[in-house]
């Protein structure tokens, strides 16, 4: 019985099940019951961080930046920050505890205008967000690059498994064809003439990849015939614009691979959170971003 004995590291409750217990730290044995535990427990945190930057302006003669309260409470903003960092930056405490900064930076008419997070991290990605806030000043910006700066492509090292030598069977590729040709004629259904234009599709092709490789969300759902298809979606700011790309994708097991294959049958970018509502729906199947 003893090696069944987990209790939350806030309300100290016992948590019966080893499932149910939510980590936020990685290489970390605090766990927790509940998303309210994680924050009762992590508020001290977020309350210094929060006087940390008003020491900080007050040090500098900085004005307080206000109006980038919508920025900084911005959930587009947030998500890009979390999957798409234009920095990360990586400190750890006495006590072996991590903290990952990411920024992001966005043109204004006026200034450079950087979003900054601080968060924990567990399998590799971001998990509980402590503190977030936006700036123009460079003094603050440089403040909170602290102290390593993080690879870029160390987040983003996946194994790469032999598909490209994996010749796709024909019948496959007609159950794609007829897949594609249905969610064709769906995706002309529900896009608005204010969305990107279906002729200009093919300069969003790049995107494909990269929504592949680090999806923001996952949702599963089975189409008409029954098959499982999944849809991987991810959110990009290019100058100052923003638009979310989404890619249907035909999970299929192979067995000479001994793994799934992900084809992706169809790729298109959006601007209309409509759309957003009609693709991000089904079984979310990755794991979702606390804050
Ligand atoms: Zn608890």
């Amino acid at each position: 019985m003893i090696n069944k004995l987990f209790f939350c590291e806030c309300c100290r409750n016992q948590i019966e099940d080893v499932e149910e217990i939510h980590y936020t730290e990685e290489n970390s044995d605090r766990g927790f019951c509940s998303e309210k535990c994680i924050m009762d427990f992590y508020r001290p945190y977020m309350l210094s961080l929060e006087k940390e930057e008003l020491n900080l302006r007050n040090s500098l003669n900085l004005i307080s930046e206000e109006n980038y309260i919508e920025i900084t409470g911005n959930d587009h903003y947030l998500q890009l920050a979390l999957s798409n960092p234009h920095e990360v930056w990586v400190t750890t405490d006495d006590i072996g505890q991590t903290f990952y900064t990411h920024i992001i930076s966005t043109k204004t008419e006026e200034d450079d205008i950087h979003f900054i997070l601080i968060c924990s991290y567990v399998d590799g990605g971001p998990s509980f967000v402590y503190y977030r806030t936006a700036t123009k000043y460079n003094e603050v910006l440089d403040f909170y690059r602290r102290d390593a700066k993080f690879d870029a492509s160390m987040m983003e090292q996946e194994d790469k498994t032999d598909f490209q030598n994996y010749q796709i069977p024909p019948e496959v590729i007609e159950t794609m064809e007829r897949k594609k040709s249905h969610i064709l004629s769906e995706l002309m259904l529900n896009s608005s003439e204010h969305d990107i234009n279906i002729e200009d599709y093919t300069k969003y092709d790049k995107y494909l990849e990269l929504t592949l490789e680090g999806p923001d969300e996952i949702y599963a759902k089975d189409d008409e015939e029954g098959d499982e298809l999944h849809t991987f979606i991810k959110s990009f700011m290019v100058g100052e614009t923003s638009f979310f790309y989404v890619v249907i994708v035909y999970p299929l097991e192979v067995s000479e691979l001994e793994n799934m294959a992900y084809l992706p049958i169809l790729g298109f970018p959006s601007i209309d959170e409509a759309m957003y509502s009609i693709y991000a729906s089904g079984k979310r199947i990755n794991e979702s971003l606390k804050n």
